[in-house]
């Protein structure tokens, strides 16, 4: 397959002039993209790479190694913000939203605000430029933010001797070009990704979705407690859900059972290059994957694999081809080595199936709300539209009209 051309990335001029630019990577994929677009446009000896680390509930993992295995060479400095998700949410009695992440404002922003100031400051440097790895398709909040401009941080008065400046390079990038970008420099993306999140991010992000929060309740139960408790407190919710056409508070404590004393897994342990999956009493293997369980039954010495979906309480059989041909390839090797093989091969196999079957449950609902409507079932909905198609492909037909072919 020919290899995806890089995107271009406008350079602003006053890029040129700029003594510093200040990339923070959180050890996702969009900001190993960034620092490697970086790279690749020559500014290696500019950057001064920061990390805001967000502690050990809201992490993954102590991000420190992972980073500075990817990082080029570069020194990597760790901010650690004076707060947690949680201190900022008893704090401020106000629980952080997609449209209104006070989180990132306190956890990030802020804390990497303050240390861009000091290290001008200390390295007596005049023009700076605060690099993020922000994509327009993420949000509609991020669509609106420029590619590039005067930073906030600068309207500071302590330090308006300092010019600032946001830029936000990768903004047009799709996942596509944040992958190509990656693979180009020979990196690999975290092993988050491989149990089904979209995003790395805080293991209990207000931007995540249902299923990758209930994922989080099995990897991160401590946090899901925390998270639990600190609703109570506030009295506010991570998410909600519509009754009747209104909004009203989803505590997590009700909608999933966590476990008093349940750890928090350990995924130090687990290789970049695999995916985890979890040996059941009946002999079979399984990965859960929020929405879904990727499930592997050995029997004589072969292996069925079945996607249980969960979103609408259905089972699709549904199996790329490719999630097939890589599961016969492992059978030939046997259960422990083929299990090996599927774990290297399904991850993103099975992401590119999820898409497909999305795509089929949009189709469903909107023929089922074309039913609603119509005041007939959705088998007699799917007969008509059947019986429609059938005519109109039907090219000759007879006085009576009825179909020939
Ligand atoms: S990753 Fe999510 S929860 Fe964490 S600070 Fe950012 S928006 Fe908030």
């Amino acid at each position: 397959m020919a290899k995806r051309e890089l995107p271009k990335i406008d350079i602003p001029k006053e890029i040129k002039n700029a003594d510093v630019l200040f990339v923070s990577h959180s050890g996702g994929k969009d900001s190993q993209a960034l620092l490697a677009a970086m790279i690749r446009l020559g500014f290696k000896d500019k950057i001064v790479l920061i990390h805001s680390d967000l502690g050990y509930l809201m992490e993954w993992e102590p991000m420190e190694e992972w980073i500075k295995k990817n990082s080029f060479g570069l020194k990597l400095h760790i901010i650690h913000p004076p707060e947690t998700f949680f201190d900022v949410v008893r704090r401020t009695e106000f629980m952080p939203s997609a449209n209104y992440p006070i989180c990132t404002d306190n956890l990030k922003l802020k804390p990497i605000e303050a240390f861009i100031h000091d290290y001008m400051e200390r390295h007596k440097l005049k023009v700076g430029v605060n690099v993020t790895g922000i994509r327009g398709v993420e949000s509609d909040r991020r669509a609106k933010k420029p590619v590039f401009g005067i930073s906030d941080f600068y309207k500071v008065r302590d330090y308006s001797h300092q010019m600032i400046y946001d830029w936000n390079p990768i903004k047009h990038y799709l996942v596509e070009d944040v992958l190509a970008e990656i693979e180009a420099v020979g990196q690999k993306i975290h092993k988050v990704y491989s149990f089904g999140y979209s995003r790395l991010s805080c293991t209990f992000c207000v931007n995540s979705q249902v299923g990758e929060h209930t994922m989080s309740v099995r990897m991160k139960p401590e946090t899901a407690r925390a998270m639990a408790e600190v609703e109570r407190d506030v009295n506010k919710t991570i998410r909600t859900q519509t009754i009747k056409g209104k909004k009203v508070r989803s505590y997590t404590d009700e909608r999933y059972d966590i476990h008093p004393t349940a750890k928090n897994k350990d995924i130090s342990n687990i290789s970049h290059e695999t995916i985890a999956w979890d040996k059941i009493d009946d002999g079979t293997y399984e990965i859960d994957m929020g929405e879904h369980i990727i499930k592997v039954i050995p029997e004589n010495g072969k292996f069925t694999l079945a996607i249980f979906f969960f979103k609408d309480r259905k089972k699709y059989e549904i199996m790329a081809t490719e999630i097939l041909d890589t599961l016969e390839q492992a059978l030939k090797f046997g259960e422990k080595t083929g299990l090996r093989i599927l774990e290297k091969n399904i991850g993103h196999l099975i992401t590119q199936e999820h898409a497909k079957i999305e795509m089929k449950r949009k189709q469903r609902e909107k023929l089922e709300k074309e039913a609603r409507e119509m005041g007939i079932t959705v088998e007699e909905l799917e007969a008509l539209k059947k019986k429609n198609k059938k005519k109109k492909s039907c090219s000759d037909e007879d006085e009576d009209g009825e179909c020939d072919v």
